[in-house]
């Protein structure tokens, strides 16, 4: 199997597909090697967790080359994420020993509950941010004591390669964390199935993410789904419109759009609508796109000419903004900016590419409307000067994380995750440590 760079359409690697057979026996390992890393002690699991963030941080720029080459994101970017998987596996190191049980007033004795591990858990992964995700999927599961077998998507498999090397280095002992390369209706479909699979940790799209929590019924595993989104970037004429118009591009074309938490409904109050869009457009017009290794690029091409094609078919007619692209090799799309209506298919259905839809709004309530009509709930902004409105508004739409005058969704230290058809459980902070272990209560007569 080839891996491609995506803004050379160039190979870079060769890689040999797993099988059904391979993937049992990176289960078979990681159960052998489960109630050795469950048994340690909590201080020393968090110290390799530790060791492991400090290779992340010495090998960074070597994992950031890899992980824009395979992606195609700004090299920036990839340094920035690199630098949040270190900042992961630190936070995750410094939470073994602080995820712990209580005691409760009970009749006739003592009662206690306990955190204790799943087993093996399997992590599945998308494409647009290989690296990041693994690293928020291992670090709760590892700290908490299970072992993992991880299934980066078939495209973008070698930053998660990597990481599993410098895991070994750790000191990690062998058979905790296995990576397991082939397609996700063969691997990913296994680890689901396997009985000695626990929990089921899914990013990706809403579609095989139902497909995900049907088959784990069959032998009732957790899943915790991280899916699809269409958050709405919501500006009211009383915002602070330069700082709401300049942040608002990179909340729909960082990644390229590719990124489940895109702001790619744009709502804006009438009052500022024409205002607002020359802003806009000015904005989106100053976005440098191109070759991902250099510094200054901002947006880089799509992971894949399918991608490209799946993208193209939401802009039709005559956008209000078309950006520049380049020409050559590579699964290059402009940054767009289409008017639109909340019933259009471009506000309703995940594009995952950088198409935002503009869409005007009368007031509080439609607001509130139409963020709120979707079924996704991932993530959102708000903007407005009006501290009051902002809060009340914030808590009438329903996704898992929003932000008020900032476009900012995932930090190390905060929950993160989606409400509806976006899934549930949630990633980082000490939250995510309840997706990968389970409550034992145990009652002791006295
Ligand atoms: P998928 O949901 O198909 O892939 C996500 C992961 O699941 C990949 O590792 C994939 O493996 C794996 N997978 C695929 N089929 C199965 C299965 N039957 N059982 C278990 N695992 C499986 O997303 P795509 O990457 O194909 O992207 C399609 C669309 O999904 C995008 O256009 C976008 O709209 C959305 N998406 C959303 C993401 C998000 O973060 N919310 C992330 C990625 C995509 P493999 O790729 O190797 O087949």
């Amino acid at each position: 199997m080839l891996v491609v760079n995506p803004a050379t359409e160039q190979p870079i690697a060769e890689l040999e597909q797993a099988g059904i057979g391979e993937t049992d026996a990176a289960v078979a390992r990681a159960k052998a090697a489960f109630p050795a890393w469950r048994a340690l002690a909590p201080g020393d699991r968090g110290r390799l967790l530790r060791r492991l963030a400090m290779l992340v941080e010495e090998h960074g720029e070597e994992l950031a080359r890899i992980e824009t080459r395979n992606v195609g994101k700004p090299i920036s970017d990839s340094r920035g994420e690199v630098g949040m998987v270190a900042d992961v596996f630190h936070f995750y190191a410094g939470a073994v020993d602080k995820h712990h049980g209580e005691t409760i007033p009970v009749a006739g004795g003592v009662d206690m509950t306990f955190r204790e591990p799943l087993g093996v858990v399997g992590l599945i992964v998308p494409w647009n941010f290989p690296l990041n995700i693994s690293s928020w999927k291992l670090g709760p599961a590892l700290a908490c004591g299970n072992t993992v077998v991880l299934k980066p998507a078939e495209l973008t498999p070698l930053s998660a390669l990597r990481l599993a090397e410098l895991a070994l280095a750790a000191g990690i002992p062998e058979g905790v964390v296995n990576v397991v390369v082939g397609k996700g209706s063969v691997v990913g479909q296994r680890l689901v199935d396997h009985p000695d699979v626990a929990k089921i940790g899914f990013t990706g799209s809403t579609e095989v993410g139902r497909s995900v929590m049907r088959a784990a019924a069959a032998t009732i595993k957790r899943v915790t789904l991280e899916l699809g989104g269409k958050s709405a970037n919501v500006i009211f004429a009383d915002a602070d419109l330069e700082a709401a118009a300049a942040a608002a591009p990179y909340a729909v074309f960082g990644n390229a759009g590719q990124d489940c938490c895109a702001r790619s409904r744009i709502l804006v109050e009438r009052a500022a609508y024409d205002r607002l869009l020359d802003l806009l457009v000015d904005a989106t017009r100053g976005i440098k796109v191109g070759d991902p290794e250099e510094d200054s690029t901002e947006m880089g091409p799509l992971i894949s000419a399918e991608q490209r094609e799946k993208v193209a078919s939401f802009v039709d007619g005559d956008p209000v903004f078309r950006g520049d692209a380049p020409n050559g090799p590579g699964f290059w799309f402009p940054c767009t900016l289409v008017e639109a209506s909340n019933d259009d298919r471009v506000a309703r259905e995940e594009v995952f590419g950088p198409v935002a839809a503009v869409i005007p709004f009368a007031g509080e309530e439609e607001a509130i409307r139409l963020a709120n009509d979707t079924p996704y709930g991932l993530s959102g902004s708000i903007w407005t000067e009006n501290g009051a409105r902002g809060l009340r508004v914030a808590r009438a739409i329903d996704t898992g994380v929003l932000s008020i005058n900032a476009n900012t969704s995932v930090r190390v230290q905060t929950p993160f995750g989606g409400f509806k058809q976006s899934g549930f459980g949630r990633e980082l902070g000490m939250h995510a440590l309840e997706g990968y272990s389970d409550v034992k209560n145990l009652f002791i007569a006295t």
